[in-house]
């Protein structure tokens, strides 16, 4: 429970003005609920003309009477008087129609209660979801090498909606529920002390029976959630991979193993529902085991000599104990959605709150690339008990130089990069920038210097121009043209019938891959940084949009500090530097000649590629 008061103060606070609104509604709300079902007392009167005595008005300043003999005595009076002058059954249709009235004013009070709930609900749903997504995008790299993309969705989505689920449901059990609990329970007072007396004794030993039950649901609801992360996860792998899955005609082995998945998803959900689906029997079940208890208690009473109240009050007393009984219920409906919100809020704190190494200094100091960058004894494993992948890496790249980085696919090459802009931190050694560590660098001047391109052009479902536009403020289109007019991209946007307005679809699907790596390059000459990351960025081209693309880079290179990791040894004869890498060591370096005259493994390499 505690756990529950604290997400409430994190989550509930800015909606306090809401939550004040709701409170003054619920009141009017129940108000007007117990005044509506007073009427009856009068109405059963006259239905049954139990009441042949003769009433006569008691100013209210009297002394003598309690002020309720004279609120009841006074009411029948002027009912009396009523049927009097209009007859029993016109003062019928008058009941008839204050009930109506007060009626309205009460489902309208109820009405607006609920709606001013509807701004703190979805509110928090967002709050939530920016919370997560803000996170998600501040966490490394490393985080989501562990943690499964369709997890995420999943828990941005489903876990989100329970945590507002069980919320709101708390919340209307904290506001609606005990304001009626309390304006029913004063009614019974009033009515009969004696009664109430006798109901209160018997009411907490079904609230106890309700609570036992709700205790499991947290632990299955967990589970649930995690076969729900399990689904997503194979939705979001299945979407990305349909073309491999229709080219190894693999659908019906996916489908096996998505049909287990959701099978164990409907089993344990299953078993959420039903022990959910047994609160609301349950508790109508105990409720009326109450009414009936006190119908037999009560009628005892009226039908013994000294009767407390006469019989409809009775019947009204019954109305109100049987209205009290579904805030009641509510409570018991809380005590399980709350477990269950609980258990999603912790899968989502799992991200919110996970821990970030790589983060800013306390301290930065100001970023400057006039001299060099180097590696000076950098060691680097993904995991601590995994395997060493990068080992004692020393190099320097002064300014404006090229610098190639090559070796065989799994010697770490991508991974050597990755540490430039702090996508991970050195396990050992460091990375200096104009001999500042890197570390002391606030992380956005850093990735501000810096410029990729990827082997796996990383586009978005937008336009051509604001792809290119990416990550930049106040780009003119002057400046996305001259861009793409470099990347030897200008010419095949301006064959789309849109221009630089098409959209690329999803990650760029609409283009072919040369064209996808020629707007990626555009982007990185309009962000224009001072230290160029290739990484293998003509890979996967065929050879005419690889001299488009090479074309592009090299005009991209001429005035930049470069780094490329290359697959075709072709693209970097004239690097200034070749770094040779091999499980994560430097073995050979030089300039290309001096490698293919040494005859080592670099000249290996070159002597397969020219086969
Ligand atoms: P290259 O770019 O030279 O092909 P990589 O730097 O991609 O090589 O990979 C080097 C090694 O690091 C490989 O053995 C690979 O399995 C491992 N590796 C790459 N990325 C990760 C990761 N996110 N988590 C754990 N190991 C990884």
């Amino acid at each position: 429970m505690r756990q529950f008061w604290k997400v409430l103060k994190r989550y509930v606070r800015p909606y306090r003005g809401y939550l004040a609104g709701s409170v003054a509604l619920n009141m009017f709300s129940a108000i007007f609920n117990v005044f509506s079902f007073s009427l009856v007392i009068p109405m059963l009167q006259i239905l049954f003309k139990i009441n042949e005595a003769v009433y006569t008005f008691i100013p209210w300043g009297a002394e003598g009477y309690s002020f309720k003999e004279k609120v009841l005595n006074n009411a029948y009076y002027e009912v009396t008087k009523l049927i009097d002058s209009v007859g029993a059954s016109n003062t019928l249709l008058i009941l008839c129609g204050f009930l109506g009235i007060t009626t309205l004013l009460k489902t309208s009070c109820y009405f607006g209660s609920s709606a001013v709930m509807v701004p703190i609900s979805k509110g928090i749903l967002r709050d939530m979801r920016m919370q997560l997504y803000r996170k998600i995008l501040s966490l490394p790299l490393g985080f989501f090498s562990q943690e499964r993309r369709g997890d995420i969705i999943a828990r941005m989505t489903g876990d989100v909606s329970e945590v507002e689920n069980s919320i709101m449901s708390s919340l209307d059990m904290l506001i609606k529920n005990p304001i009626l609990i309390v304006f029913y329970f004063a009614t019974l007072l009033f009515i009969s002390w004696q009664l109430t007396l006798f109901t209160i004794v018997v009411v907490p030993v079904l609230a106890w029976v309700m609570g036992v039950i709700g205790k499991q649901l947290k632990r299955k609801s967990l589970q649930a959630q995690e076969m729900w992360s399990d689904t997503m996860s194979q939705v979001e792998e299945t979407l990305g991979g349909l073309r491999v899955i229709k080219a190894f005609i693999a659908e019906d082995s996916m489908t096996d193993r998505f049909s287990r998945t959701t099978d164990s998803l409907r089993i344990k959900t299953a078993r959420v529902s039903t022990r959910q689906a047994l609160a609301h029997p349950m508790s109508e079940f105990l409720g009326t085991v109450l009414i009936a208890i006190v119908l037999w208690f009560g009628g005892s009473l009226i039908l013994g000599d000294k009767a407390p109240i006469d019989a409809s009050t009775f019947i009204f007393y019954m109305v109100i104990l049987y209205s009290i009984l579904n805030p009641l219920k509510d409570f018991s409906k809380a005590t399980y959605a709350i477990p269950k919100g609980m258990a999603s809020m912790e899968r989502i704190d799992k991200i919110l709150n996970a821990p970030n190494p790589i983060r800013d200094p306390e301290k930065p100091e100001k970023v400057s690339f006039q001299k060099d960058l180097t590696f000076e004894h950098v060691d680097f494993l993904y995991d601590e008990d995994g395997k060493q992948i990068l080992k004692d890496i020393n190099f320097t790249v002064e300014k404006g130089k090229t610098f190639a980085i090559v070796g065989e696919s799994g010697a770490g090459k991508s991974t050597l990069v990755d540490l430039i802009p702090r996508f991970y931190d050195v396990s050992a050694g460091s990375i200096k920038l104009d001999g500042t560590d890197i570390r002391n660098l606030r992380m956005h001047d850093l990735r501000g210097i810096i410029g990729y391109v990827n082997q796996e052009p990383i586009l978005f479902n937008d336009t051509i121009f604001n792809n290119i536009a990416f990550g930049v403020d106040n780009v003119t289109e002057e400046q996305v043209i001259e861009a793409a007019k470099i990347a030897n991209a200008h010419d095949f946007i301006m064959e789309k019938e849109e221009g630089y307005q098409t959209n690329i679809g999803d990650r760029g699907m609409k283009l072919s891959g040369g064209q996808r790596q020629r707007i990626s390059i555009a982007r990185a000459v309009l962000k224009n940084p001072p230290i160029l990351i290739l990484d293998e960025a003509t890979a996967s081209l065929d050879t005419e949009s690889e001299r488009l693309v090479q074309e592009a880079l090299d005009r991209l290179m001429s005035s930049r500090t470069t780094i490329a990791i290359a697959h075709r040894l072709s693209t970097i004869k004239n690097s200034d530097e070749i770094l040779v890498m091999k499980e994560g060591e430097i073995v050979e370096r030089g300039r290309h000649d001096e490698l293919i005259a040494k005859g080592g493994y670099y000249e290996k390499l070159n002597d397969m590629q020219s086969l």
